[in-house]
């Protein structure tokens, strides 16, 4: 039984057809997964679907550091009134990210703070999107009181080893299979078993063999072979562990 941490099944391009990835990922025993949700109506299109299928969807929800400049208060309103509701079960993706855009930094960071202490209050673990901004993500995480998820890791060695230090959990995604990819396997290499997680960030990065295709969620599968293979371990064992590992988050809540 697979897990998917992180899929944007609701977002326009995935929608649609989300009854028919929902029976793929079933035929390929993928049969629990979190539903990234980074504005209100892919929200509510996720309380729907897991309200269908209560044992097979975790919902996340929070506002995207991409966003930071559009989002106002009543937003952070709405996400705080929510987070404490408990409809959803974990708040993200949030975080930095310097890659796109460097020009709004301390937007970004505010929303991010912001969100660090809703999680807090709400006691939801957060699930973060750090990308070329490690040392600020990491500096601000250190307000966080809740377990953290880093989504789609690709950060260096030593920036995951500071990670490793804090509550959280590493999440590996498509791009750990691919050729030129030195740093992913690396990181897989040296994760602790139990301190990891699979994803397909679909409709984005399919791994091998699918690159190139729309990724969903079925084809998590390839990236948990991969990290088997990294591991020297039975399939089935890493499968055990990371579904442990995920359902962790939500023990003590
Ligand atoms: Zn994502």
């Amino acid at each position: 039984m697979l897990t998917d941490t992180h899929c944007h099944l609701t977002c326009d391009e995935l929608y649609d057809h989300y009854e028919e990835l929902l029976e793929n990922a079933q035929k390929a025993d993928v049969d629990l997964i979190m539903i990234m949700a980074t504005n209100k109506e892919e929200y509510l299109r996720a309380l729907e679907i897991k309200e269908k299928y209560p044992d097979r969807i975790k919902v996340a929800f929070g506002w995207f550091p991409g966003d930071a400049q559009k989002i106002t208060q009543e937003d952070l309103d709405y996400l705080r009134q929510e987070a404490l509701s408990k409809r959803m079960d974990v708040l993200g993706e949030i975080g930095l990210d310097y890659y796109w855009d460097k020009s709004f930094k301390e937007e970004q960071k505010a929303l991010f703070k912001a969100q660090i202490e809703i999680a807090n209050e709400a006691n939801l673990p957060i699930s973060i999107h750090m990308r070329e901004a490690s040392q600020d993500t990491l500096e601000l995480l250190a307000l966080s009181k809740t377990p953290i998820i880093f989504h789609c890791f690709s950060g260096s060695l030593p920036i995951m080893k500071e990670a490793l230090k804090m509550n959280s959990l590493i999440s590996f995604a498509g791009p750990i299979t691919y050729k030129n990819n030195k740093q992913g396997p690396t990181n897989v290499e040296a994760c602790p078993l139990n301190r990891l997680l699979s994803e397909t960030d679909a409709p984005y990065l399919s791994p091998v063999p699918k690159r190139g295709k729309r990724n969903e969620p079925a084809y998590v599968t390839f990236t948990v072979d991969k990290i088997a293979q990294l591991k020297g371990l039975p399939k089935e064992e890493v499968v055990q562990q990371i579904r442990k590992n995920f359902l962790s988050l939500f023990e003590t809540h």
